[in-house]
């Protein structure tokens, strides 16, 4: 399959479309072994060898990225008047949607992809997924609070499945779900009388959040983080 040199350095990705126009325009970028200067340049990734600085690059056609969601942001892949998370990744393109859903002001791991049988491994209740938040809440989350959570709370529309709650402090907890419903997490605190004042996704599967990452920042999954959650 044929690409524009630009579009192709964009997807893999190396680069946003202005950063990509600019090593080329550097002399950065060569196609089998030639300075390519025109970003409208026909490549076909297969057949020939493209390097960035010497280095030869690979395009894969499924892309896996972590984001370190910020509060006031949108789980969501377009919005007329809202930040979304895919704002937030240089990678633009098209196919790439976020794995499950956080609140607005929910912060933490979110995974992004275009890799839809992933997708629905990790949501599906049926494969036991376990998601970590780290919660505050307004007031001390009584002791009866972990014997609840793990025999499951009435909703109202649904029964929770067997959750675990680690109480860390007086308004300070950890909780692992398997399910990913609704505010799910801050319906469960709600049931039993207090209120989450802040939540942050720690971790899903085995994908731990890189706390190195700022919030609103991503970067790609290590190959190893990759071969763990498949
Ligand atoms: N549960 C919630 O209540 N909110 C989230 O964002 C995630 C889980």
């Amino acid at each position: 399959m044929e690409w524009r040199l630009d579009k192709f350095l964009t997807q893999i990705p190396v680069g946003t479309r202005s950063q990509v126009k600019d090593m080329i325009k550097k002399g950065r970028v060569c196609v089998n072994g030639v300075h390519a200067s025109k970003p409208e340049l026909k490549v076909d990734p297969e057949n020939d060898s493209i390097t960035l600085d010497g280095k030869k690059l690979f395009y894969s056609q499924y892309a896996y990225y972590m984001l370190n969601k910020p509060a006031g942001v949108i789980t969501a892949t377009m919005d007329k008047k809202k930040e979304t998370v895919l704002d937030l990744l240089d990678d633009k393109r098209k196919d790439l949607f976020p794995v499950g859903r956080l609140d607005i002001d929910t912060e933490g791991l979110l995974l992004i992809t275009n890799d839809g049988e992933l997708c629905h491994r990790l949501l599906s209740p049926k494969h036991h997924v376990d998601k970590c938040y780290f919660a505050k809440t307004d007031l001390p989350i009584p002791a009866d609070a972990v014997k609840k959570f793990e025999e499951g709370i009435d909703l109202g529309d649904f029964t929770s499945m067997p959750a675990k709650l680690e109480i860390i402090g007086d308004c300070e907890a950890k909780v692992i779900v398997q399910e990913g419903k609704f505010h799910q997490v801050k319906r469960m605190f709600e049931a039993v009388g207090v209120t989450v004042v802040y939540l942050k996704r720690l971790s899903m599967g085995s994908l731990k959040l890189d706390e190195t990452l700022a919030p609103g920042e991503s970067r790609a999954l290590t190959q190893e983080e990759l071969e763990c959650l498949k």
